[in-house]
C-alpha cells in the first residue's frame, strides 16, 4: 500500500537519505530502526509531504504521493504523528483532538467527528476522562496518546509513528506499543519509526534498518534480532 521507491534527500549539500526504498503492506505494522540522525525522521518527513525529495518517489495506494503537499497527503489516508508530540498545551485534550480532524470540521461533518472522537477515546480510555483538562497538564504518556489520537481522528490507513515511546517508562510504552500491535485490526498500518528495537519489534511483522541514510537489512523480527547488523546499527562497528 506505501511503497518509498529509492528515495534521495539532501539537507544542502549534507545527503540524508540514499536511494532508500521500502514498503508498508495493508495490514501491517512495520519498524523503521535506527540510532540518532539516521535518517529516519527525514524519511517520515519526505512520505508526509513536509519535504521534498531529490529522486525517488513514494505511492500510496497505487497513487503518488510525492510532490503532494502536506494536506493533500493526508486527505490521501496517510498520518504522521510527530516525535515531541507538537500538542497545543493550553487548548484542551478535546480541542486538540478536534484538530485532528480538521477536514471534516471544515465539511461541517459533526456528527462523523463525533463517531471518531469516540473510536479513538476507545482506544486510550484514560483520555476521556480528561477531554476538559489542558493538553499541557497531561503526563507525557498521556500526552503521546493524545499526539496518537489526534493522528487517528484523520481516520488515516497509514499512522507514521515517530519514535512514541521516547522518553516513557517502561510499562506506559508498553502499554502505547500495545495499542500499535492493535491498530492494523482497526483498518491503520502503520511505520514505527524507534531506538527502542526489542519494543518495536515485538509488536511488528517486518522491519527495517537504516544507517547513514541507508537501509541495509530488512526482515522479520526474528532475522532482524538475529542480526549483527542491528548490533552494529546502535552500538557502532565492533
Ligand atoms: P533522530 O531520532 O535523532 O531524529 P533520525 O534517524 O530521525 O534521528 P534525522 O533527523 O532524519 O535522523 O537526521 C538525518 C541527518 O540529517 C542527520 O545527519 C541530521 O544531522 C541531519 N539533519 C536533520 N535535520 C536537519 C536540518 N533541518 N538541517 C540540516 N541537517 C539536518
Amino acid at each position: 500500500m506505501l511503497r518509498v521507491e529509492s528515495i534521495s534527500f539532501a539537507y544542502g549539500r549534507q545527503p540524508a537519505l540514499r536511494e532508500v526504498s521500502l514498503k508498508v503492506q495493508p495490514g501491517e505494522v512495520v519498524s523503521l530502526l535506527g540510532m540518532n540522525g539516521a535518517g529516519k525522521t527525514t524519511l517520515l518527513g519526505v512520505i508526509s509531504g513536509m519535504l521534498r525529495p531529490k529522486g525517488g518517489r513514494v505511492t500510496f495506494e497505487n497513487r503518488q504521493i510525492s510532490g503532494l503537499a502536506p494536506s493533500a497527503v493526508v486527505e490521501a489516508g496517510v498520518v504522521q504523528v510527530p516525535e515531541g508530540r507538537q500538542l497545543f498545551g493550553p487548548l484542551s485534550v478535546r480541542e486538540n483532538l478536534e484538530l485532528g480532524s480538521y477536514v471534516r470540521l471544515r465539511k461541517r461533518q459533526h456528527k462523523e467527528v463525533a463517531r471518531d472522537l469516540e473510536r479513538s477515546l476507545a482506544l486510550f480510555p484514560v483520555l476521556a476522562q480528561r477531554l476538559e483538562q489542558p493538553a499541557g497538564t497531561l503526563s507525557g504518556g498521556e500526552q503521546q496518546m493524545l499526539a496518537m489520537a489526534r493522528g487517528l481522528m484523520a481516520r488515516p490507513r497509514l499512522l507514521l509513528l515517530d519514535e512514541p515511546s521516547l522518553g516513557l517508562a517502561p510499562k506506559v510504552a508498553a502499554e502505547i506499543l500495545g495499542v500499535v500491535r492493535d491498530l492494523p485490526a482497526q483498518g491503520c498500518s502503520v511505520l514505527l519509526v524507534e531506538q527502542n528495537a526489542l519494543g518495536a519489534l515485538s509488536v511488528s511483522q517486518r522491519g527495517y534498518i537504516i544507517t547513514g541514510g541507508r537501509i541495509r537489512q530488512s526482515g522479520s523480527p526474528q532475522e532482524i534480532l538475529a542480526d549483527e547488523l542491528l548490533r552494529e546499527a546502535f552500538l557502532g562497528p565492533r
